[in-house]
């Protein structure tokens, strides 16, 4: 039987909680003394005893648990857990009958009503990813719920928690058909190569889609292309397949240079005529410059940290020297998307980030287009703190 454990609210956290906000941070509520067990349900009261919520224990790095319901008779069982899915789905139904798009995410965690949980669509194939093992424990019910409100081809899962200071390792199959990976999905017409079950990614980050489809439209043809931190080369097919004069993709994970040569080749490129370089991103920009080496379109879309035998990176405090080398490499009149995907800074501090960089290159800069997450990742009403992504394209004049 699940563990219920009333816990108290601090008075200071109850506003940002009635206001939408279904996060619940340590600090926020009193603890009773004592074990409590992941997945454990919480009985969120005030002060006086007065029902705020219910939400479930689960430890990750934002937070302890999340709000579920503020209904006091809501029960969280598997029909709960058809409701969200269903009404998850429900809007995303222009994605579901797309003709051009077979990937996106139908359920993303807080944003619709379940945080710990969010799951992908592949071409059919549904990937669950799990962030911490309270919301792990309701997987039978889900699982379940997951068959009852969608149809499903087969499914795979990633736990993205640490059990005793280490992440599982195991096979990501669940149920259902089994891929034959690489699983070919599209987006806006582009063809991308999948694996689900390789790791700890997939291949593509659904979350840039709007970012790739406004590359290859609107900045592409013609223009000499640099994608930093490539990963398998998805803003690169972007550009080529949008007329680009060459594209250049950096990074230094060895597995990039066969995932870029297959997303080009599903998309009928010759990766040959494309330029691929295992290297590390900062050593590429000073050979760039040594070799004289500009760009007419620089993508930077690096990890929110990043560790190399050398140094540690972290967006948060070297977005503005990566930006300042970037442009040192930017023909005059090109363009710089700049992007991020790190939770702890909003736009406006991304903003001065870019201000600060422009202000050191000595170069003037216009806003061209800013993206956040695209509407299949939703986000909790009232919460912009949750939307993450912040993509601002950049023309650089020098
Ligand atoms: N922009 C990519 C996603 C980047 S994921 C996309 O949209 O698909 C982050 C990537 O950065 C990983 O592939 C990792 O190998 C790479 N990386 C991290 N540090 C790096 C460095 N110093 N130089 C080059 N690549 C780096």
């Amino acid at each position: 039987m699940r563990q219920l454990v009333e816990v108290q609210v601090q008075s200071e956290a109850i506003k940002q909680m009635t206001n939408g906000n279904p996060l619940l941070l340590k600090d926020a509520i009193t603890l009773p003394a004592g074990d409590i067990e992941e997945g454990s349900l919480l009985r969120l009261v005030d002060k006086a005893g007065g029902y705020i919520g219910t939400g479930y224990y689960g430890t990750q790095n934002k937070g302890i648990g999340w709000i579920l319901t503020r209904k006091e008779r809501e029960q969280i069982n598997e029909a709960f857990f058809v409701k969200k899915i269903r009404e998850a789905a429900e809007k995303r139904a222009a994605f579901f009958t797309s003709d051009d798009t077979t990937a996106f995410r139908v359920f993303n965690g807080e944003g619709d009503g379940i945080g710990g949980l969010t799951i992908d669509f592949f071409n059919g194939f549904y990937m669950v990813s799990w962030y911490s093992a309270g919301i792990y424990s309701f997987r039978e019910d889900i699982y379940n719920a997951l068959k009852a409100a969608v149809n499903t081809r087969g499914v795979y899962e990633k736990l993205r928690f640490e059990t005793n200071g280490q992440y599982i390792e195991k096979d990501d199959y669940v149920s259902g058909e089994k891929g034959e990976f690489p699983l070919i999905v599209m987006e806006n017409g582009m063809h991308y190569a999948v694996d689900l079950n390789d790791g700890a990614m997939t291949g593509i980050f659904l979350d840039q889609r709007n970012v790739r489809k406004s590359l290859r439209d609107n900045y592409s043809d013609g223009k000499t292309v640099l994608n930093t931190f490539s990963y398998t080369g998805a803003f690169s097919v972007a550009a080529a397949l949008g007329g680009a004069a060459g594209t250049t993709s950096v990074d230094l994970a060895k597995r990039s240079l066969p995932k870029t040569i297959e997303q080009f080749a599903v998309n009928g490129i010759d990766y040959e005529s494309q330029d691929i370089k295992l290297m590390n991103v900062f050593d590429y920009f000073s050979y760039a410059v040594r070799k004289g080496l500009k760009f007419d379109l620089v993508v930077l879309d690096p990890p929110s940290f990043a560790r190399t035998k050398k140094m540690t990176f972290s967006t948060a405090k070297d977005y503005p020297k990566l930006l300042q080398d970037a442009i040192a490499i930017t023909n005059d009149g090109g363009v710089i998307i700049a992007s991020t995907n790190n939770a702890s800074f909003n736009m406006k501090k991304f903003k001065t980030f870019i201000e600060k960089a422009c202000t050191a290159a000595d170069v003037r800069y216009s806003i061209l287009e800013e993206h956040k997450l695209p509407a299949d990742f939703a986000v909790p009403n009232n919460c912009p703190e949750f939307n993450y992504l912040k993509v601002v394209f950049l023309r650089i004049t020098k």
